[in-house]
């Protein structure tokens, strides 16, 4: 490497540290950590460049809360994410099993994340028990939904932290543009 080509790249990292990083869904990103063992890969081309540009922090929630792959289902009984939160709801399996734990486990991993990395905008998959921005099921295990959030979504909320849904990366392309003019 030539003294100029080092300079340059050195430049290159320096605004590449300025780039605001973004919490992402792994299942977004094609990795197969559904509850059913699938992905959810989104074609987009705001996303593609964002990992180019070395913004995207993955996560799966449930998974790093210590759940396998694949998992029953499970839904928010009793309340909201954010009684979730304050233990006044609990996370079922559609077998019955209490997952709260592993929820709440799975929030915390998340915020963690964030906060190593400086994270303030998430894009994480809507209608997720975990990381639902606008919708959850209703908690039935019949299919319907309801408004709602996630429980990892409700945690980032709560600290500050912007969560959009696969469906609204315009939303996230003003975030970054306000926070990097
Ligand atoms: S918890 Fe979130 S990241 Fe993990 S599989 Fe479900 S939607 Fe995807």
């Amino acid at each position: 490497m030539t003294e100029a080509s080092g300079v340059g790249s050195g430049m290159q990292r320096q605004e590449r540290d300025k780039l605001q990083k973004i919490l992402v869904s792994a299942c977004l990103l094609g990795q197969p950590l559904r509850y059913d063992g699938s992905a959810l890969a989104l074609d987009s081309e705001r996303l593609a460049r964002w990992q180019g540009e070395g913004r995207l922090v993955p996560l799966c929630p449930e998974v790093a809360g210590g759940l396998p792959v694949p998992r029953p289902p499970a839904e928010i009984r009793g309340g909201s994410a954010a009684d979730v939160l304050d233990v006044r709801a609990t996370v079922m399996t559609n077998a019955g099993g209490d997952v709260t734990a592993a929820f709440l486990a799975g929030a915390e991993s998340a915020l963690a994340l964030c906060r190593e990395h400086d994270i303030g905008v998430a894009v994480l998959t809507e209608s997720s028990p975990s990381c639902g921005s606008s919708r959850v099921n209703d908690g039935g295990f019949r299919g319907r939904k309801i408004a709602g959030e996630g429980v990892t979504t409700a945690l980032l909320r709560r600290h500050g932290i912007a969560v959009f849904s696969q469906h609204q990366l315009a939303g996230v392309e003003r975030w970054l543009r306000e926070r990097e003019a």
